[in-house]
């Protein structure tokens, strides 16, 4: 299961309706954040979310926009007496940054803080694995992605009459065959595949060729748009998308859903406009919106 929930929608500047950027992504073993707004922990709190779960932060780049909420954030963790650890990861740079940030409020945190400069695959538990991939942006940048392992999953109405007891079934869940006196029990005859599924996030950046490889076969692709089509030459300057740069990046990877997030505040009495040309151009785009939640079990 891979619940994700935008907690902001917005770019550089908030609106009434749009935080800035941060997505709460929950599995079945931990929930962790891809960026932190300013203003993030209260967008939890509105979703009723304990903050103790999060234990991991991915950090896309060090803009504002993206970081703001950070120290706030560590500061109730520290008040909340958190224990276990907490590791932020970001791209290349941002263990100065946060060390010199958090010098800046005089932040000492309570708990063991890791912080990790990563690319490639850099996180895997027995659920997931977690990869990242650098952008081109005004600041070091990553893209990263989430990726469900596939499962075996039992089907019920075959196992009725197995001989074994039920612990041993978790082999087939783990694609192993199960010996019991003298006789073989293949995984296979018992368990169907599931594919597990692909999440993918890619915040500012400008177009790019390594965005289509990395975002490949996304089950989800959020995808930052922070400008319309007739600023083109303004998304070149400033190094960030545009909604056709979105929805080419989608086609192209054979995405199956695209989310646009990161939207200008220009746009906040155009939003239906944007998202009915994205549908006429890449049917399955939905525009984002703060607390919007995609459920994938
Ligand atoms: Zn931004
Ligand atoms: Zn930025």
């Amino acid at each position: 299961m891979i619940k994700i929930v935008f907690l902001g929608t917005s770019s550089q500047i908030p609106t009434k309706s749009r935080n800035h950027t941060s997505i709460l992504v929950e599995t079945n073993q931990d929930s962790f954040l891809v960026d932190c707004g300013e203003g993030t922990q209260r967008q939890l709190k509105k979703i009723n979310f304990n903050v103790n779960r999060i234990s991991k932060i991915l950090i896309t780049h060090w803009h504002g926009d993206h970081t703001l909420g950070l120290v706030g954030l560590l500061e109730t963790l520290n008040f909340n007496e958190r224990k276990k650890d907490l590791t932020i990861y970001g791209p290349k740079g941002i263990k100065n940054f946060i060390f010199s940030f958090l010098k800046t409020f005089y932040f000492k945190s309570e708990f063991n803080l890791k912080i990790e400069e990563i690319g490639g695959k850099f996180f895997e538990n027995e659920e997931y694995f977690l990869s990242a991939k650098a952008m081109i942006h005004s600041a070091p940048c990553n893209s990263y992605f989430i990726q469900e392992k596939d499962k075996f999953k039992i089907d019920k109405t075959k196992i009725k009459n197995l001989p074994f007891k039920e612990e041993l079934l978790k082999n087939f869940k783990e694609g192993k065959n199960i010996k019991f006196k003298n006789k073989t029990y293949s995984y296979k005859d018992y368990t169907s595949l599931e594919k597990g599924k692909k999440i993918s996030f890619v915040l500012d950046t400008s177009f790019n060729k390594k965005i289509i490889s990395f975002v490949k076969n996304s089950d989800i692709l959020i995808c930052e748009s922070t400008f319309d089509n007739s600023l083109k030459e303004k998304a070149k300057e400033y190094l960030h998308l545009t909604i056709d740069d979105a929805l080419n990046i989608a086609k192209k990877s054979n995405s199956k859903r695209l989310y646009l997030t990161h939207i200008s505040q220009r746009y906040e009495k155009d939003f239906d406009i944007l998202e009915d040309y994205a549908k006429k151009n890449f049917k399955e785009t939905f525009l984002a919106k703060d607390f919007d939640e995609i459920l994938l079990k």
